[in-house]
């Protein structure tokens, strides 16, 4: 990899006087306190600050000790993180709070490496938490500083590939500031979320234009280089909503992809699109109930993952006296009145489709 020697950079005496007086003002700033920084981090990952910070408001409040969200049930958990996505990060950050709270004093390890084997922390939290919470030069790379970086130091390699994060991530521990290591992560992502932006960096106002590469070479726009493979998949879910009376089957998914651990209707999975009456399985037709009644069909926009496009059906059949006595007799679905389901943890497709259709 070919970039600029970082010998004589100014570079971090001009960001941190930079950020003294333009930094954002953030609850989880100016604290020392693991708990706090860790549950900042999990939440604002892949996340907007406007969107995370009500969530993290809301979380402190209902939790303000660790033990507090370690003793919660799971089901509270991820209903208080419900709409933020990625819910593996809801269920480990509870696993890791269990931890914690069995540790002398409830205390957060202080070293880099010891953080790492925790559920969910991964090299970016492990090196937030340690030198915000601890003062160790551990510098974080996320895509602010990745972008920064790349433009400053002129780095042409793709930025999506692991050895050019690597690289990344040695640099930025070279340039951190020792006296202030917290405070030099905090500053390069304010840096690159303010200024070094992704579109129309602001180089007039940059602290570190001086000696930027990609200013100097006019290559803002070229770097850095990000190319990512994404292979989305489309999935078609049909949602049989069993109901009698105010009453319909909600269950758990025990599933390892999307939403493990919230609620939603009962659910038949095709490969493809169809009719949403012929996506009927051995359960619907064993329910010996050839005369069902289906009294009303959605069908919902495409709703975007990550990595996935979801469309989605939802078909209401109104079961009678007898076919809710033979499945409570039978099988073991559980149903729930809808003050019960708002309460429980549910993918935001489902919530939406009850607060337009059903409530
Ligand atoms: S000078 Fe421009 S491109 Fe270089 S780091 Fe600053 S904002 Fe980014």
């Amino acid at each position: 990899m070919i970039y600029k020697i970082l010998e004589n950079s100014a570079f971090t005496s001009n960001l941190m006087k930079w950020y003294a007086f333009h930094k954002r003002d953030l609850p989880w700033r100016n604290i020392d306190d693991a708990y706090k920084i860790w549950l900042a981090e999990i939440i604002m990952q892949q996340t907007r600050i406007q969107q995370g910070l009500p969530y993290y408001e809301k979380f402190i409040h209902r939790f303000p000790k660790i033990c507090e969200l370690a003793n919660a049930k799971e089901d509270d958990v991820l209903r208080l993180w419900q709409g933020l996505g990625y819910y593996s990060r809801a269920r480990n950050l509870h696993k890791c709070a269990k931890i914690i709270c069995k540790r002398p004093g409830h205390d957060f390890p202080t070293e880099y490496t010891d953080l790492l084997k925790l559920p969910g922390i991964g090299p970016y939290t492990a090196a937030a938490i340690s030198s915000m919470a601890f003062s160790k030069p551990h510098g974080v790379v996320d895509g602010n500083v990745q972008r920064v970086l790349a433009r400053y130091m002129g780095i042409s390699e793709n930025v999506a590939e692991r050895s050019t994060q690597k690289e990344i991530a040695k640099i930025t521990n070279q340039l951190i500031d020792k006296n202030d290591p917290g405070g030099y992560n905090h500053a390069i992502m304010d840096l690159g979320a303010t200024i070094c932006t992704p579109s129309n960096p602001n180089c007039q106002a940059c602290p570190v234009s001086d000696s930027c590469v990609a200013f100097e070479e006019n290559l803002q726009n070229k770097l850095p280089i990000n190319k990512k493979e994404i292979r989305r998949s489309k999935r078609f879910l049909y949602y049989w909503i069993l109901r009698y009376d105010n009453k319909m089957i909600f269950q758990k998914r025990d599933t390892k992809n999307i939403w493990k651990g919230l609620y939603e209707f009962y659910l038949i999975e095709k490969p493809q699109k169809i009719e949403p009456e012929e996506s009927i399985d051995d359960f619907l037709i064993n329910l010996s109930v050839n005369d069902l009644t289906i009294s009303e069909i959605f069908e919902y926009k495409k709703h975007v993952l990550s990595h996935q496009d979801i469309y989605s059906f939802f078909i209401i059949l109104d079961l009678n006296l007898t076919q809710y006595e033979h499945i409570k007799l039978n099988y073991s679905y559980q149903f729930y009145s809808l003050d019960e389901i708002l309460q429980l943890p549910k993918p935001i497709l489902i919530d939406k489709f009850l607060r337009e259709k059903i409530i």
